[in-house]
């Protein structure tokens, strides 16, 4: 008898077919032609291991399912109803309105290094570096890549070769890859920890200086709390030791409040850091900043100034679309209109009118309204916890969650004691009907 793998048809018949053929157009024949050899593999493994030969049909449709799979990997919009406004796996801050559309009018050519009144050079980032030196009360300011970044650039430029000083109380890990000993040890500074672990004092960090300190570090810890019996030196007292021994002083307070607005979430504000004496911030742009994905160092003018000249700075610098939402985003911090930028819209958003959104989509999804606890995340105030409303959806919950985070548009909800919640405060509110329509199919298919 022949053997029966010989009736599967071959790449090249399969690809003819003609809904194989449009999403070689599509997709391009590259990917296509990996999904059929992968289907056609698969098929003579199984045909091999005693199995019915597949139809054509059946072929096919495993094909071009490969394919939707592989498109719907790309980035696509989601709507985040885990309750954590700061998403790190969901991209962390969504743009404003403004900033969104700054992104689209430079993505083709802009005068990004050009003073188009002179017509010579000008320079690069310096409106954002502007906006963010007059809102932190800073003398200047630089943008780069991410706080990850603004930090390596602030240790290389003040510790390489040299101690930097850092309790024992700070040595953080925040989210997998950044874990501040390797920071420092990427730097090529030398880590000098002080203190124990719940208490530093500020004659800890006198003691520990010498010679060759190079730089003071005070990190917030963002994503945890000691509490009980602890001790931690204020930003007034290491401004002090650091001015008084002629050393570099480094905030790193992690999520980018400018300044004391709202007031709610219990963490470092920038100019209130700067007042107090440190010679450098270091913030993310895409946490409580509300905007892209940037590091920003703001501070004492040369020592700004020293990191702008760094050969390191080039390599972290950000690019014009990042720049161009960077500057839309302040400028709703200059108008004062910061309730725009999306994670303080969720973040005020009375609750009275989360729970109203709740009760319509519970009503047209079958689901039941609990009060929930949302979360600002991405490694912001520890602990703080913003009442919400949210939804139950009955059903097997992992197959739930599934089907929402492979629906149109992709819902992605959290999943507590078994049960799926679609918390309202992470989803901005014109995103209802779509949330809505999204959670119906998504429970209809189970
Ligand atoms: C988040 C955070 C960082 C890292 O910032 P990225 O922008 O994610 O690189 C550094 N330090 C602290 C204290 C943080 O909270």
């Amino acid at each position: 008898m022949s053997d029966p793998r010989a009736q599967l048809p071959g790449v090249s018949s399969l690809l003819e077919v003609d809904e194989v053929a449009e999403v070689v157009r599509s997709d391009g024949h590259r990917v296509v032609a990996d999904a059929v050899r992968g289907v056609l593999e698969r098929a003579r493994a199984m045909v091999g291991e005693g199995g019915d030969v597949p139809s054509t049909d059946q072929l096919v449709a495993e094909a071009l399912a490969r394919v939707a799979q592989q498109r719907n990997r790309r980035l696509r919009p989601v709507v985040n109803a885990t309750g954590v406004l700061l998403h790190t796996n969901l991209g962390r801050a969504p743009l404003s309105a403004t900033a969104i559309e700054a992104v689209v009018a430079a993505a083709g050519p802009t005068n990004l290094e050009l003073d188009l009144a002179t017509g010579e050079r000008g320079g690069r980032g310096q409106v954002a570096h502007d906006a963010l030196a007059r809102l932190t009360g800073a003398p200047a300011a630089l943008a780069v890549n991410n706080g990850a970044a603004a930090l390596v650039l602030a240790l290389t430029v003040f510790g390489a070769g040299r101690e930097v000083l850092i309790s024992r109380g700070e040595m953080v890990e925040i989210g997998g890859s950044f874990r501040l000993p390797e920071i420092m040890a990427t730097a090529g500074c030398v880590l000098r920890e002080v203190g124990t672990t719940n208490r530093t004092r500020v004659d800890d960090y006198r003691q520990a200086i010498v010679e060759t300190t190079g730089a003071l570090l005070r990190v917030h810890p963002s994503n945890y709390r000691i509490e009980g019996f602890t001790q931690r030196p204020t930003t007034v007292e290491l401004a002090e030791l650091a001015g008084a021994h002629g050393v570099a002083f480094i905030e790193d307070i992690g999520s980018g409040l400018l300044d004391g607005w709202p007031a709610g979430p219990e963490e470092p504000v920038a100019a209130q850091v700067l007042k107090d004496g440190a010679g450098l911030v270091v913030f993310s742009g895409d946490k409580l900043l509300g905007g892209p994905q940037a590091g920003i160092l703001a501070g004492d003018a040369e020592l700004v100034e020293r990191c702008r000249r760094h050969p390191l700075a080039r390599a972290l610098r950000l690019d014009k679309l990042r720049l161009a939402a960077l500057e839309a985003t302040l400028a709703e911090y200059e108008r004062g209109t910061r309730e725009e930028l999306p994670v303080w819209a969720m973040e005020v958003q009375d609750l009275e009118g989360l729970r109203e959104r709740a009760e319509e989509l519970a009503a047209a999804t079958g689901g039941e309204v609990v009060p929930t606890e949302a979360v600002l995340g991405g490694g912001a105030a520890p602990g703080s916890r913003l009442a919400s409303w949210g939804v139950v959806l009955a059903g097997d919950a992992e197959g739930l969650a599934r089907r929402l985070r492979t629906g149109s548009p992709p819902v992605v909800a959290r999943i507590v004691d078994d049960q799926v919640i679609v918390d309202l405060r992470s989803v901005p509110v014109e995103l209802d009907e779509q949330l809505t329509a999204a959670v119906q199919a998504a429970v209809e298919g189970s």
